[in-house]
């Protein structure tokens, strides 16, 4: 089965987020299960350096007012198709935000063109390529399934949605750049409360639609968390569910990670005391063998992270010390810094984006926050399993799916992997942090719930089954 993947960012070539992790690993997962995966993507710097093999599929006179090519070829180990449209993709940085740290003032342009691209290339227009299923990531690739509808033709689609709070708004002038029939600007096209949605569009024109745990599925159904699109979501339920993602378990192995001070694993749990020492050092915190929580983290108020700083004087009362990295929104930035020059030694703060710091965090840190308001599915907590950084998480779309609370029926059943409260307020975060630190404290216990977070399978493998599934059963 051949499905055409189209994503505005895959790992490793180019990433701001989980949406590229996801799009880079489900190729090789899923080559197990009978599906050939190709992937399109922009021309943006990075990959055009990465391309190899390179040949020019098809190539338009005009696209977006200038000349473009699609190549076929490879690009780290990825079998890729990319749109080289200089005009559009050809410049440095982010890959949606200008130097001045807005919107490109064209992403309308740059996105609908990667989507009719998508569209034609599936429907087997532009060469000697055809895809029985096309699947859509985010709102860059969403209208794709929307020129399917209206052109007509073409393979059958999945809309996977990794975060409803990016849905690709503009207002309705935008409407004539997408070269849609009139009537598309609907209730049931790409209309959005009197503007363009790109995202709104691919939720009402695909045939399947996905989001990345089961609980987000549900949430976004809701008023709280649907942002708008719950009515469209309510309607469509039956087309609707959640896959939770995996993780790279090559990149996060705490046998072999380089980033780690000491390996270890579950039969040598003890060697990973060596790098909680490593932690005291890098994050100036004083030596002891009390709890280090770890954030790896945004910080945004989609975080729950202004939460968390207003409790840090508190936290440091109770014994506990903290080590931090992550870069977000000023205020919570001022918060946590502030925090750490006022508990020198018990608060460590680095705000910056440090890869190989946020692998020390998971392997030497006892727990791993994560309060986050909305979850679509997170990362952190499935990293925190694999490494025994116990997660104390937010019951909310994946970190409710992934992490079982140790509560008393779940630590006499023994399957206990973390913490979770709700709703997210800072009392009953308050309230998680002293039960962890009541767990914590009975060190047996607290070993059981690392090694059974460390045996869960956290692996892409089970969701690259369920995605093969939804792809056999709409063919
Ligand atoms: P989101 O995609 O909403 O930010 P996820 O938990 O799905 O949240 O993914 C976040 C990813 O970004 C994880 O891989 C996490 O380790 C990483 N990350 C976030 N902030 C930092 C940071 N400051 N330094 C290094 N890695 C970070």
């Amino acid at each position: 089965m051949q499905v055409l993947s189209v994503a505005s960012e895959v790992y490793p070539l180019i990433k701001t987020g989980g949406l590229a992790d996801v799009a880079g690993a489900l190729p090789g997962a899923l080559a197990k299960h009978g599906v050939t995966m190709r992937t399109l993507l922009p021309g943006y710097p990075a990959v055009m350096a990465a391309l190899e093999n390179a040949v020019p599929f098809h190539r338009y006179e005009k696209l977006m007012g200038h000349a473009a090519t699609v190549l076929a070829g490879t690009a780290k180990g990825l079998e890729v198709f990319v749109l080289d449209a200089p005009h559009l993709f050809n410049r440095p940085g982010n890959p949606y935000l200008g130097p001045d740290g807005k919107d490109w003032p064209d992403n309308a342009q740059r996105f609908a063109a990667l989507s009719q691209v998508a569209a034609a290339l599936a429907r087997g227009d532009l060469g000697a390529y055809k895809a029985d299923v096309l699947h859509l990531h985010d709102w860059q690739a969403a209208l794709a399934a929307v020129y399917l509808r209206y052109q007509g033709g073409g393979p059958k689609t999945v809309m996977t949605v990794h975060n409803i709070a990016f849905n690709g708004q503009f207002p309705p002038a935008y409407f004539g750049i997408l070269d849609l029939p009139p009537q598309a600007f609907a209730i049931d096209g790409v209309e959005f409360y009197g503007n363009v949605s790109f995202l709104k569009g691919g939720l009402a024109c695909a045939n399947a639609i996905t989001t990345v745990s089961p609980t987000y599925a549900n949430e976004i159904c809701t008023a709280d968390y649907g942002m708008g699109m719950q009515g469209l979501l309510q309607a469509r339920k039956a087309v609707l569910s959640g896959i939770v993602n995996g993780i790279d378990t090559d990149v996060w192995n705490p046998e072999t990670d380089s980033d780690l001070k000491a390996h270890y694993s579950v039969r040598n749990l003890a060697a990973r005391d060596a790098n909680k020492r490593a932690i005291e050092q890098r994050f100036g915190l004083e030596p002891g063998d009390g709890i280090i929580h770890g954030v790896v983290s945004r910080l945004t108020w989609q975080k729950g992270l202004d939460i968390f700083a207003s409790l840090l004087d508190w936290l440091v009362g109770t014994g506990a010390r903290l080590a931090l990295v992550g870069t977000g929104e000023p205020n919570i930035e001022a918060a946590v810094m502030a925090a750490a020059a006022r508990h020198k030694g018990r608060i460590g703060v680095v705000t910056k984006y440090d890869e190989a710091l946020s692998h020390l965090v998971q392997g030497g840190c006892d727990t791993m926050l994560v309060p986050s308001r909305f979850e679509p599915c997170g990362l952190t907590q499935l990293y925190g399993l694999r490494y025994g950084c116990v997660p104390v998480v937010a019951r909310t779309g994946g970190l409710a799916d992934t992490i079982i609370d140790a509560n008393d029926a779940a630590i006499s059943a023994g399957v206990a992997t973390g913490i979770q409260f709700s709703p997210v307020e800072g009392a009953s975060l308050q309230n998680a942090l002293s039960r962890t630190a009541g767990l914590f404290a009975n060190k047996p216990a607290w070993m059981n719930m690392q090694l059974r977070g460390m045996g869960t399978d956290v692996s892409w493998d089970r969701s690259a089954a369920a995605y093969a599934s939804l792809y056999k059963g709409l063919i």
